[in-house]
């Protein structure tokens, strides 16, 4: 079978708490909160959704002094690591590493001059925090800009830009991301860094839009380098909830096979062979099944054609006849079930695989 495994682009490694990014650790899911950050029990809230979701590491919006102060109890309350996102004011930087934050996600070229980075860069040395630096292309220098255009080498040259600052100061815990929206300018972006350099990276494609459009391409932009082997760490943006940023991410990682976790749907497109009324019972399964953490694979088939095939080598299996269906339990046919009764009796089936997933 193809595997997705391997790693074009061998990155170092980079510990944010208690997770390591790069080095060859498995692909690393991040999201980042909506809430505003002051409003700490919001903010706490927001991240239990998510880590519910399998979110692994969190990033908070820190617009203010407020919102720094806020980071302390985020931090000692979040059972996943948190990055505090800071832009412009090194002060800010300062109050989060002392508030106890895992990660920055700064670009030193922003935050002042050399002693204004020197102090944060100390700080950050002295908590072994790493920093993410964050280039985008909707916030690109206007030197460069200018220079060269909004393209793929432009995001690079600016990421060189900001590793210059901090490796001057001898700092070299990075993380690098080069977001854009434009998904092949993104892609070119990462292979070519890649071929350079060995700092971990973060992939997303920058403001992807809304549930439908910004998970394609965060699917095919993060997808296709994940397939090239180039990534440690992802993170879709979507103009929608945080925790459907969480599930499309692990949905890339199942795909490519990178990482498994929850359920994996297989079900026929349905046409004319179709024996009962079907999306009705899928739909209804993958709202209860974004509830489930363990890796099982149930399959829904509408007709006798393919039906008994997949359904057999699923975990649970559901093979439609004329206004009916068949249970398989790990290719044993369970039971018969009427339309009316599929979902409920599925439901118990995969409720008990799971169980026997969890008990090992
Ligand atoms: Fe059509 Fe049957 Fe195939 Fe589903 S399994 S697409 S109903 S032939």
């Amino acid at each position: 079978m193809p595997e997705f495994r391997f790693r074009a682009h061998m990155s170092k490694a980079v510990r944010v708490r208690d997770v390591i990014i790069g080095g060859g650790a498995p692909v690393v899911v991040q999201g980042m909160t909506k809430t505003d950050t002051r409003n700490v029990k919001a903010t706490l809230d927001e991240i239990y959704r998510y880590v519910d979701v399998g979110c692994e590491i969190v990033r908070v919006a820190v617009p203010d002094h407020e919102a720094a102060e806020a980071v302390k109890e985020i931090v000692a309350h979040s059972p996943i690591p948190v990055v505090a996102d800071i832009h412009f004011d090194y002060r800010l930087a300062l109050e989060v590493i002392k508030a106890g934050v895992d990660k920055l996600r700064l670009n030193p070229g922003n935050i002042g001059g050399r002693d204004r980075v020197e102090q944060v860069v100390r700080a950050a040395k002295e908590r072994m925090i790493p920093i993410r630096i964050g280039v985008n292309s909707g916030s690109i220098e206007k030197n460069l800009l200018h220079d060269y255009g909004r393209t793929a080498e432009t995001l690079v040259k600016s990421a060189e830009s900001h590793i210059q600052i901090l490796n001057d100061l001898d700092y070299d815990n990075i993380v690098v991301s080069l977001k854009a929206s434009d998904v092949p300018t993104m892609v070119a972006a990462y292979r070519l860094m890649a071929k350079t350099y060995d700092y971990p990276l973060h992939l997303g494609v920058t403001e992807a839009g809304t549930l439908f459009q910004g998970t394609i391409k965060s699917a095919i932009g993060i997808g296709t380098l994940l397939a090239e082997g180039i990534g440690d760490t992802i993170r879709v943006s979507l103009t929608a909830p945080g925790e459907e940023e969480i599930r499309v991410a692990w949905e890339i990682l199942k795909s490519l096979k990178l990482r498994d976790r929850g359920a994996n749907i297989v079900a026929c497109p349905t046409c004319g062979r179709l024996q009962f009324d079907m999306w009705p019972v899928t739909n209804e399964l993958e709202r209860r099944l974004a509830t489930i953490a363990e890796p099982i694979t149930v399959a829904v088939m509408g007709c006798a054609v393919n039906g008994p095939g997949e359904a057999r080598e699923a975990d649970v299996g559901l093979a439609g006849g004329k206004n009916m269906g068949l249970i398989f339990r790990h290719g044993e046919i369970v039971r018969r079930v009427d339309q009316k009764d599929m979902v409920e009796e599925l439901w118990k089936e995969i409720l008990d695989a799971a169980e026997e997933v969890r008990a090992g």
